[in-house]
């Protein structure tokens, strides 16, 4: 069974809903049946992820996320890294200094070191851009990415080195998403995540941040059982996320099987009420949701 919970469901500014990060899990019997997953998944860990993961922990059937009153941060296994914006990774050096001093080994020192995976160039720039000025140094020494995370460089496109597995049966294979454009589409790295049970066929399209690119993901959004795909719901132009007016120029059995996160703090005042009945509506946070039995 290959259980999603959003962590939050936000846009990068919302403040009413948190970050649309997600917590994966996999279990060879199911949460009914076992405490623990059998294998953990981060889908990105954002600024305010720590305070969503400390509520979800709260949670019934979570409680394997705490360790008296903190976070327990060695119950997260694998961490996949869509993009660089901090709604998305700025939650990474406190998951990665706990790891270190919270949760090492009392006796070799030794961290506790989650696999951290991306593409290569999301990950070259996470350390050099991003996460270097907070971890490069600890007491008494120099500090390198290798030294919090066991690390998976992925190659998009390049079969065999462009996927990863959950407990052998799940597939997830990363995709690039044309989110931000430096001058040309795919020139900034991002990506998004397609899921495959490899027993049953079965499949989930994770969209990841992207503009509107529907041509490139209607193969995969057609094959997926359910879809995920962030939106946008205020009008703009040239935006860097898929505006719903956009969305919803899509075949309607391929909106039917879409839900939509990433949204902003307004999603429910009124004017968007149609998304409940044209798309598979808005995900709710902090629900673990059954994606292959
Ligand atoms: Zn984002
Ligand atoms: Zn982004």
């Amino acid at each position: 069974m290959l259980t999603w919970t959003f962590l939050g469901v936000g846009a990068a500014f919302a403040k009413r809903n948190f970050q649309s990060n997600v917590l994966v899990e996999a279990w060879r019997k199911g949460p009914d049946y076992q405490e623990r997953p059998d294998d953990t998944l981060l889908i990105d860990f954002g600024s305010i992820a720590p305070l969503a993961l400390n509520e979800l922990r709260h949670k019934k059937g979570f409680g394997y996320l705490s360790n008296d009153r903190r976070i327990y941060y060695p119950a997260i296994r694998k961490i996949f890294i869509t993009h660089q914006h901090a709604d998305h990774i700025g939650g990474l050096e406190e998951l990665a200094l706990m790891n270190m001093f919270t949760f090492g080994d009392p006796d070799t020192g030794k961290p506790y070191k989650p696999q951290l995976i991306s593409s290569i160039n999301v990950l070259m720039n996470l350390w050099d851009n991003s996460l270097k000025g907070g971890l490069n140094t600890v007491p008494g020494k120099y500090a390198l990415l290798q030294d919090y995370f066991f690390i998976l460089s992925l190659v998009p496109e390049q079969q065999g080195r462009e996927s990863f597995n959950m407990i052998k049966r799940y597939r997830f294979k990363l995709f690039a998403t044309d989110h931000v454009q430096i001058t040309r589409k795919y020139d900034w790295p991002s990506h998004g995540l397609f899921v495959e049970d490899t027993q049953t066929g079965k499949a989930v399209f994770f969209s990841g941040d992207t503009r509107f690119d529907y041509a490139a993901y209607a193969e995969m959004m057609h094959r997926a059982q359910t879809c995920f795909h962030d939106v946008q719901l205020i009008e703009q132009k040239d935006p860097v996320h898929s505006l719903l007016s956009d969305l919803r120029t899509m075949p309607a059995e391929i909106k039917k099987k879409t839900c939509l996160y990433h949204y902003g703090d307004n999603w429910d005042e009124g004017p968007f009420d149609f998304v409940e009945d044209e798309f598979a509506g808005f995900v709710r946070q902090q629900e673990r949701m059954v994606l292959f039995e």
